[in-house]
């Protein structure tokens, strides 16, 4: 059985780049950018109003007794107007372009305009203040967004900044979950009394979507000559086959034979770890098969921790950094596996991320991940995990 770096190790050898394609950028959330982006313009590209209020030229208004003619107004959408007499000013409205002439804003609030004269109403004008100068956020031609970034609302907006209807994006793997059982219905029929609903699928297909993968799902019944039917055309026309069950000791677990008799290549077959030890991992050709464990927390923290490994390094960007959080009570783990233990994580008065233990009923029971937002990683090693003592956490 091999540890969890070495079947990281063996995941990242085999990450695969599936190259880029160009999508509606309305489409590309949770996608990994396949090209630099650059600013096509300075930002903001011109001095921008900031405030509604009045535009005045700081010197000239310096020499009038705070009294000044409004001779005009500057809407945003407007080209530039011009400021005629630096003891004047022109009403602006934010988002307009600072007239020519005028150099700082007073806002409405700090002025009372009578009969075709503001009167400033503060003793404090700062020249230059309300304007966001042209450029000062962003030059023309820089670098805004690098090959590889996770495209979030905030990279949304950047790229629409610059008008890219279309973005390049990586590609994402062509996926289908599977599940495996006898005992599993559809979410759509009533469970007989020896039946549960196929939930895991649906687990697994959210996650896999937060990489903004559309994965399609499928059944197989415990019955070896089906799975090798159902195999054989999915290996050819998936990138990413991602099974649920059937890979541990039981009499009817036929994944991993039957996924070696149709040419998939074992890369490894458990892992040291609880849960999830009975995953399974392979490869034929250019399409990679996971074969999760059945119990459904099992199966999510392996897709968690190895899909999302498999697919950050098959689409080259950076995992999220490493996370880390403090214990808030003992923990006792005795077997010399990996645990992954869920946890709620939340930052206390001092503002460190503490971990609260939500055991639970051990890998079959999925109720108790309501109460997780991470999962904390105790390493083999030892058996007592002391309050205060601090461990990666895997967030989910
Ligand atoms: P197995 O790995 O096939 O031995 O399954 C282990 C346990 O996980 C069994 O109790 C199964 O009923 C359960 N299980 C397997 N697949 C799923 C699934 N897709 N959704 C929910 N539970 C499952
Ligand atoms: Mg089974």
């Amino acid at each position: 059985m091999i540890t969890i770096q070495e079947a990281l190790e063996i995941i990242e050898y085999n990450a695969i780049d599936l190259g880029h394609e160009l999508i509606p950028l309305q489409e590309s959330g949770s996608r990994i950018l396949a090209e630099d982006l650059h600013s096509d313009r300075p930002l903001p590209p011109y001095d921008r109003v900031t405030m509604d209020g009045i535009a005045i030229n700081y010197n000239g208004f310096k020499e009038t007794a705070g009294s000044l003619e409004v001779t005009g107004i500057a809407p945003a959408g407007a080209p530039q107007a011009t400021l005629d007499s630096p003891k004047a000013c022109l009403e602006v409205m934010t988002g307009a372009v600072l007239p020519k002439g005028a150099d700082t804003i007073i806002r409405y609030e700090d002025v009372n305009i009578r009969d075709g004269l503001a009167h400033v109403l503060i003793d404090t004008v700062v020249k230059g203040m309300n304007v966001h100068t042209q450029g000062s956020d962003i030059e023309e031609n820089a670098l805004l967004l690098k090959t590889g970034s996770r495209i979030r609302p905030q990279e949304i907006g950047i790229a629409a900044s610059i008008g890219k209807h279309q973005i390049q994006v990586k590609k994402n793997p062509k996926t289908i979950i599977l599940s495996t059982g006898d005992e599993l219905v559809d979410i759509h029929q009533t469970p007989e009394s020896h039946q549960i609903r196929r939930s895991n699928s649906y687990t697994n297909t959210r996650l896999v979507a937060q990489w903004g993968i559309k994965a399609d799902q499928l059944h197989l019944p415990d019955d070896e000559g089906i799975i090798l039917e159902k195999l054989e055309y999915i290996l050819v026309h998936y990138d990413l086959v991602i099974l649920t069950g059937g890979v541990s000791k039981g009499k009817f677990d036929f994944i991993p034979k039957a996924l070696k008799e149709l040419g998939v290549h074992q890369l490894f077959h458990k892992v040291r770890q609880r849960p999830g030890k009975p995953i399974w991992f392979g490869r034929k050709d250019n399409t990679i098969v996971f074969g999760l464990p059945g119990n459904p927390v099992s199966s999510f923290v392996c897709a968690r921790k190895y899909i999302f490994h498999w697919l950050h390094k098959s689409q080259q960007t950076q995992a999220s950094s490493n996370m880390y959080a403090r214990l808030a009570s003992d923990v006792t783990f005795k077997p010399d596996l990996h645990c992954f233990l869920p946890v709620s994580v939340s930052t206390n008065e001092e503002g460190i991320l503490q971990a609260e233990v939500f055991p639970g009923n051990g890998s079959g029971d999925f109720a108790n991940l309501k109460n997780a937002n991470a999962f904390i990683e105790l390493p083999r090693g030892k058996d007592l995990f002391l309050a205060g003592e601090i461990y990666p956490i895997l967030a989910v």
